[in-house]
């Protein structure tokens, strides 16, 4: 029997490859959610903003599975594995035998330790039910605060100003996204939700989130600023969900390790999606990738490697959003502070309220490491390029690389 443990896109991918590719045996997914794998992405967005229905986010039909002979087993916890065994317990009392093991446990939301969060009306998102939950609360309005400047509290932030409300957002940093774009594109994404009427708090601290009758009244910060609060989402990130991993034993740092085909150091067990922490061929190094498309791609690729398939899991890191009327794809792979000038092609300001039309290349000794494309679109295969070469040592000359008469692939050496 082939496992999957991890109901979601990850999992549900490779599922839907192994059978694609002829694994005839049988085939068991299991989930602690209770509903069947579904897409986050529009959690955040056409979900949240109330524009989507929640149909839209599930990866197959309620029927793919029984019609494809997949056992989906959901609303159960994969407790602990047993590599010697070969086998997995499911809340500490079942167990399943497996061939090959697939761990795609995604990643579970870091939450605050702080005075007052046992207040009604405090939320993480990461789920479809809370989801579900903030989208109510969000059509209530009021004056919504947000923890953490980072992709997930923009998106919640310009859904709630989509809604009406008065939103707030605070931050450690100086800017929103900082650790992952650095000053630049940070201040961009600052003058983006500035003109959609969002205030930043940024060298913040929380102290605690003042209460009145049970509810949330306020968030206090360190240096006694109180924000008013209806409502207030902590979007500080995530951890991999690496329990399972850990009670075999398997080898875990920040992700559970594997090589370029997505095993571990056990033969029979495989990790993929946010869980893994891959030998990435191209950025020469283990990176962990919390991305939609690494789930989308990475699922498949798994499945692949179980079957015995020769894989090397190559693809550039990519990531997308859209806040109000920016749209956004980024490829490639930055380490915090890990590059010497960023090159703009087009001007990256908010003019009139309206987000821009531009690329953004992060570079390092002439090297694209990364690229942006806002409100721009086709130009990925041209920007991952660009990436795949400077990855491989290859250069380009900066000055053509902002120049928009220089078609991009004519960069690409
Ligand atoms: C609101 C939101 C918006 C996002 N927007 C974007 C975006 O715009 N672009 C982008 O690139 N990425 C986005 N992401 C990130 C993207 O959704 C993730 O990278 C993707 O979901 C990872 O998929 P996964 O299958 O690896 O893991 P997950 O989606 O985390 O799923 C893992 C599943 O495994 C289950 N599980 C964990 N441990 C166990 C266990 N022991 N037993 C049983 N089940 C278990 C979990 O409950 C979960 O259902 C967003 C994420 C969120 C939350």
């Amino acid at each position: 029997m082939y496992l999957i443990i991890g109901a979601s896109l990850a999992g549900a991918k490779a599922a839907q490859t192994l059978r694609e590719e002829g694994y005839t045996g049988r085939l068991v997914m299991v989930g602690e959610e209770t509903v069947r794998p579904y897409e986050r992405p529009p959690l955040s967005k056409g979900y949240l903003s109330g524009k989507e229905p929640q149909e839209k986010a599930f990866v197959h039909d309620a029927g793919w599975y029984s019609e494809h002979d997949v056992e989906l087993i959901l609303g159960r916890r994969a407790t602990h594995l047993d590599t010697a065994a070969h086998t997995v317990t499911l809340d500490g009392v079942d167990e399943l035998h497996y061939e090959k093991l697939l761990l795609a446990t995604g990643s579970r939301v870091r939450t605050l330790d702080l005075p007052g969060m046992d207040n009604h009306g405090i939320r993480y998102l990461r789920t479809m039910d809370e989801a579900e939950a903030l989208l109510a609360s969000l059509r209530t309005g009021g004056n919504v605060v947000v923890i953490g400047a980072g992709w997930i509290g923009l998106e919640v932030a310009a859904a709630a100003r989509e809604h009406g409300c008065t939103v707030s957002v605070v931050e450690a940093a100086p800017l929103p996204l900082h650790n992952v774009l650095g000053n630049e594109l940070g201040a961009v994404f600052r003058d983006l939700h500035e003109a959609h009427g969002v205030t930043f708090h940024f060298e913040a601290a929380v102290r605690g989130i003042g209460g009145a009758g049970g509810r949330v009244s306020d968030v206090v910060l360190d240096d006694n600023t109180e924000i008013p609060a209806d409502l207030v989402v902590i979007g500080v990130g995530i951890r991999p969900a690496t329990e399972l991993a850990e009670t075999a034993g398997l080898a875990v740092d920040d992700g559970v390790l594997t090589d370029a085909s997505l095993r571990t150091a056990d033969p029979d067990v495989y990790a993929c999606g946010d869980v893994a922490r891959f030998l990435s061929p191209t950025v020469g190094e283990r990176i962990r990738v919390e991305h939609w498309s690494n789930a989308l791609n990475g699922g498949p690729a798994a499945a692949r490697s179980m079957l015995g398939q020769p894989v090397a899991y190559d693809r550039v890191p990519y990531f997308f959003t859209d806040q109000y009327d920016l749209g956004m794809e980024y490829a490639g792979w930055v380490p915090p502070r890990g590059y010497d000038r960023v090159v703009f092609r087009g001007d990256p300001s908010i003019v009139d309220g309206k987000a821009p039309e531009f690329l953004a290349f992060w570079t390092k000794g002439g090297r694209v490491l990364a690229g942006m494309n806002v409100n721009v679109w086709d130009v990925q295969d041209q920007i991952q390029a660009l990436v795949r070469t400077g990855y491989a040592g290859g250069t380009v000359d900066l000055d053509r690389l902002a120049d928009p008469s220089v078609p991009l692939e004519s960069l690409v050496e």
